[in-house]
């Protein structure tokens, strides 16, 4: 890993969209993907640069090879693994839906057959809606924030995401104003993105391995998420 610093600096993409795992917070890119990444990029002795994208234009950057890797939350799904390389994965997760405080009739994936529903672009959660759910509409954008905020103003019914950003929304911007209606298990594994055949896959493994069995990766997770992995 030594040789490799000196050849190259990893562009890394991310998304800054997706709390606690990649956000602004005072002019800085924080969160735990950041926090993740910049550990294993510690411990392999190469640089880097974070490269902010939208979630959707992710994997397409992946596979033209405009980044170098990606972490963003991304979920690891047979399709995506068909284009791109995963790492193995970093963090167990589900999805939520959201919904206002006032909400009383909201309390399954199935109450949202019939209402106006949010959710992000280019993910799990709204591939999944659309195979499983008819509800009046489904609105998609590039930001969850914006949903959440379309949510508050009343526009939408209810938004369903990844729940650990949903968690940490209502908790720390949710300003009493929403509440997790209900949360799903699915499986979900993150895993970190990369292009195909990627000489990276099998150092960032090691690398992550050796973290979990130290307790850095450990301490990212309580920082982020207040529980132990
Ligand atoms: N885990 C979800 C997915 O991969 C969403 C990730 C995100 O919004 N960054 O589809």
């Amino acid at each position: 890993p030594a040789a490799r610093a000196a050849d190259k600096e990893l562009l890394v993409a991310i998304d800054a969209a997706f709390v606690p795992f990649g956000f602004k917070q005072d002019g800085k890119y924080v969160g735990f993907d950041v926090d993740l990444w910049d550990a294993i990029a510690r411990e392999l002795k190469v640089g880097y640069r974070f490269q902010v994208m939208n979630f959707v234009g992710i994997i397409p950057a992946l596979q033209t090879r405009n980044v170098d890797v990606a972490l963003a939350g991304m979920s690891i799904k047979p399709e995506r693994a068909r284009v791109i390389d995963f790492s193995d994965p970093y963090y167990a997760s589900g999805t939520a839906i959201m919904v206002r405080s006032d909400n009383t009739t909201i309390k399954s994936a199935e109450d949202l057959n019939g209402r106006v529903v949010g959710a992000k672009t280019g993910t799990a959660t709204a591939d999944w809606i659309k195979a499983n759910l008819k509800p009046k509409e489904l609105r998609l954008f590039q930001n969850i924030d914006d949903a959440y905020l379309d949510l508050r103003a009343g526009g939408l019914d209810a938004a369903m995401h990844d729940t650990p950003n949903v968690e940490y929304y209502v908790k720390t911007a949710g300003d009493g104003k929403v509440k997790v209606a209900m949360e799903r298990k699915t499986g979900s594994l993150y895993g970190i993105g990369f292009p195909q055949g990627s000489e990276w896959v099998q150092p960032v493994n090691a690398a992550l391995k050796k973290m979990r069995a130290d307790g850095r990766y450990a301490a990212i997770y309580r920082k982020w998420f207040g529980t132990e992995p």
